[in-house]
Order: structure tokens, then C-alpha cells, then sequence
């Protein structure tokens, strides 16, 4: 029998962690949920764990693994990149915590203890795990090292999803279904679980467009990015189309770049991704934010949902600009100031709520699956039954319920805190 604890990210996206047991004891991810109002945590896992698999690098999966390293030493399976990147953003988290008075709740010691415990391992690497588990990892086609786990246990096969995208998108190639010869079990990820997206090559010409049309009447087209995947993939775009202009790089989304320079196997065109990044101005201090702001110029920067970021240092120059354009490039959260400009135009600049003169765009780059990819997945690995996470509760329900309908699969939607038994 296999037993799941649903530590995290069940009905809401966030927090990912699931406990699994049938006998030996294995952590999938370990994530934090990031809210308007902080961060919100898994449940704690108050077991001995064999082993902890964490499926990529966004905090949302990560954002805790630190933690667990003040009490256990089990070790810890993911991929390179994916190691490299959350490194970054555990720092960074540190970083934050310590600017705003707050504790990050881990520390720099409980970084290296969690580094010390990692053991990298790379697509298609059969691993034994214990006595009883092997687990091998697919590419899932969401960012740079993004991993689907086929854990093989004693008498089950269980598939982990982490976040995926089946679809190709210019820097990735769509998950691996197909390397995955056995499923009894899918945990899949729900966040597009009742929609599509748009067709990703019309977005990218009405966004190249858009972009085009603000440099040529003298603008600048600020694009607030998520660091980790979509600034990379925007300069990809933008490289595709030769826009004539100036792009400037700002933020953190320069050091994750370098990781995916390093890592290129990991990547479908690196060397096109490459040379698209070697174009860029990469900006290093203040008297390059000036210069960006002295020409029409494309501005890729961070974060994604304006909570923050160097998206601040350009927006006092640029919000009472009607030539310029605020173009968002991700999903945007409620209550974030990505989400809130978009709906009331309004942004609070140092204190002050100021009306934004500049266009305010948004543009659908998801490296989520969206629903006809889901369905496609469920039914290329054909499980005898599907446990729907990581997506909003109403969201989440509705694909459990078209799971049944559509595919007839049995699909559970999981409460938090409670174990489920299979
Ligand atoms: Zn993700
Ligand atoms: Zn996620």
C-alpha cells in the first residue's frame, strides 16, 4: 500500500510538498507560497525521511529545503541546473529577509548543510534509492533543469509531474511522456486545469509588435520578468524577430542566465540562446540605468509581478510616459502591483499612488501545461488514478471532474494535511 501526505499545495498553488510512504519514506519537493503578505509554508515533516526528490528550482518547490537540513540528513535528489538556480534564490531569499527584518527560516549554515546533501543526477540516470525505490528523471519543459520523477517502488509505479509544459516553447522541448513506460500513480500539477492557452506563436508577434511600435515613437518597453525561465526566454524571442533597439538586462535574471549558459544540455538551442544573451547589455550599475533610459530601449528586468526588483529603478522615469509601454510578461497573482496596475492602471511609486500614463500590456508566456496538455499527458500515461495538486480549489475541481468524464480516470483532489492511502 502506498500512503500520501499532502503537506502542501493542495487546492492552491504554492508550498509544494508531498510525503510518500509505503514503507520507505520520500519528500517530493518542499516549496514556500508566496503571498502579498509574506510567505507561507509547507506543514512540517515530522517523520525520518529515506530520501527528498525536489522537481525544479522555483521557490514554490524549494523555498523551504533549507529547513528541513536543521534536523535530517537524508539525501537529496535533483538535477544540476536546478541546484544552481536555487541556490540563487535561497540567497537571495537570506538577502531579503535580512533588508526587511524578518527570518527567512533557514540560514546560511542550513544552505551549505543542504548542498553538502544534494546528489545531482541528470535525465534517463536510473537511481537506487533505497533497497526497494529506483527513481529516474525526464525533462519536463518548464525551465532549465525542470524534472518529471518516475519513482518505482515496491509493487507501484508513481509519476510526479512537478510543473511542466507538453507543448515546445522556444528554449524548451516538451516533457518526456513518452520515456515513461509505467504509471499507476500521477500526482499531477492543475494550474491551467480549465483553460488553454493562447498559441504561443501569435503571442510572441503581437507582443514583437507591440515592443516594435513603442521603439519606433521614441519609447521604451519595460518588461518586468520572473527571473528564473521566462527573462531568458523573452531575450530568446526578442532576438528571433531583430527588433532594431537597444535591450538592456537588469536584475537577477542575469546570474540564472549564466546557469543556463552552463548547462546547455539541458536546453534546446543553447547556442541560439547564447548568442542572443551575448547581445544584451548587461546591466551593472547605476550610469547603465541611465543610459538605457537616454534611447528608445527595450528593458528586460526583475520581478515579474513588480513585488520588487529593478523594475523600481526605472518606473520613476518611465510610469508618466505615454510613449513608453509597462509590458507584463507572466500570470500575475491577486493583490500583487503587476495585477492591481493592470486592473485600476495605479502603482504605488515610493509611498504615493500615482496614475500610470505609460501602456499597460500583458502577454501570456506560461511554461505551465495548459489543458488540452494535461489531458494529453493523463492519457499517454494512462494511471489508474490521478491526484490533482498545485492549482487553485476551484480550478483544481473542475479538472478532477473532467478527469473523470473525459478520460475516465478516477481523480481525487487532495485536502491539506490529510494522507491519502492507494
Ligand atoms: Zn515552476
Ligand atoms: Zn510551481
Amino acid at each position: 500500500m502506498v500512503k500520501i501526505t499532502f503537506k502542501g499545495a493542495s487546492q492552491e498553488v504554492g508550498r509544494s510538498a508531498f510525503l510518500v510512504d509505503d514503507g520507505d519514506k520520500i519528500l517530493l519537493d518542499y516549496g514556500v507560497k508566496l503571498t502579498p503578505h509574506g510567505l507561507e509554508y509547507p506543514l512540517p515533516i515530522d517523520t525520518n525521511l529515506n530520501a527528498a526528490i525536489i522537481s525544479h528550482a522555483h521557490l514554490d518547490h524549494t523555498g523551504n529545503l533549507p529547513h528541513l537540513f536543521r534536523e535530517t540528513d537524508c539525501l537529496v535528489y535533483m538535477t544540476p541546473p536546478t541546484l544552481g538556480i536555487a541556490k540563487i534564490l535561497w540567497f537571495d531569499t537570506l538577502k531579503i529577509a535580512g533588508l526587511e527584518g524578518m527570518d527567512a527560516n533557514f540560514t546560511r549554515d542550513e544552505i551549505g548543510n543542504t548542498e553538502k546533501f544534494t546528489f545531482p543526477i541528470r535525465y534517463g540516470k536510473h537511481m537506487d534509492i533505497t533497497d526497494r525505490t529506483s527513481m529516474v528523471f525526464h525533462d519536463a519543459g518548464h525551465i532549465v533543469g525542470s524534472a518529471l520523477t518516475e519513482l518505482r517502488m515496491r509493487d507501484k509505479t508513481l509519476v510526479y509531474t512537478g510543473d511542466f509544459r507538453y507543448a515546445e516553447t522556444r528554449l524548451h522541448n516538451p516533457a518526456q511522456f513518452e520515456k515513461i513506460k509505467e504509471c499507476d500513480y500521477l500526482i499531477t500539477e492543475s494550474t491551467y486545469g480549465d483553460r488553454d492557452h493562447p498559441d504561443r506563436k501569435e503571442t510572441e508577434k503581437k507582443f514583437v509588435e507591440s515592443v516594435q511600435e513603442t521603439i519606433d515613437r521614441g519609447g521604451h518597453a519595460l518588461l518586468p520578468s520572473f527571473a528564473v525561465g521566462r527573462s531568458q526566454e523573452i531575450i530568446d524571442v526578442l532576438n528571433e524577430y531583430h527588433i532594431e533597439a537597444p535591450i538592456y538586462y537588469d536584475g537577477m535574471g542575469q546570474r540564472v542566465a549564466r546557469i543556463y549558459l552552463e548547462n546547455p544540455s539541458y536546453l534546446k538551442n543553447p547556442k541560439f540562446l547564447a548568442k542572443a544573451l551575448q547581445k544584451v547589455n548587461w546591466v551593472k550599475n547605476v550610469k547603465m540605468r541611465k543610459h538605457a533610459l537616454k534611447e528608445p530601449s527595450i528593458i528586460v528586468c526583475t520581478s515579474g509581478m513588480m513585488q520588487g526588483g529593478s523594475v523600481y529603478a526605472y518606473l520613476p522615469e518611465i510610469y508618466n510616459d505615454a510613449s513608453s509601454k509597462i509590458m507584463l510578461t507572466g500570470y500575475q497573482v491577486d493583490e500583487t502591483p503587476g495585477r492591481i496596475l493592470l486592473e485600476t492602471g495605479k502603482l504605488n511609486l515610493e509611498g504615493l499612488n500615482v496614475t500610470v500614463k505609460a501602456g499597460v500590456e500583458r502577454y501570456d508566456f506560461s511554461a505551465h501545461a495548459g489543458k488540452d496538455e494535461l489531458f494529453r499527458a493523463i492519457k499517454k500515461l494512462n494511471p489508474e488514478k490521478v491526484i490533482c495538486v498545485h492549482g487553485d480549489k476551484e480550478v483544481t475541481r473542475k479538472f478532477a471532474k473532467s478527469i473523470k468524464q473525459d478520460a475516465g480516470i478516477e481523480a481525487i483532489v487532495p485536502e491539506l494535511g490529510k494522507e491519502i492511502e492507494l
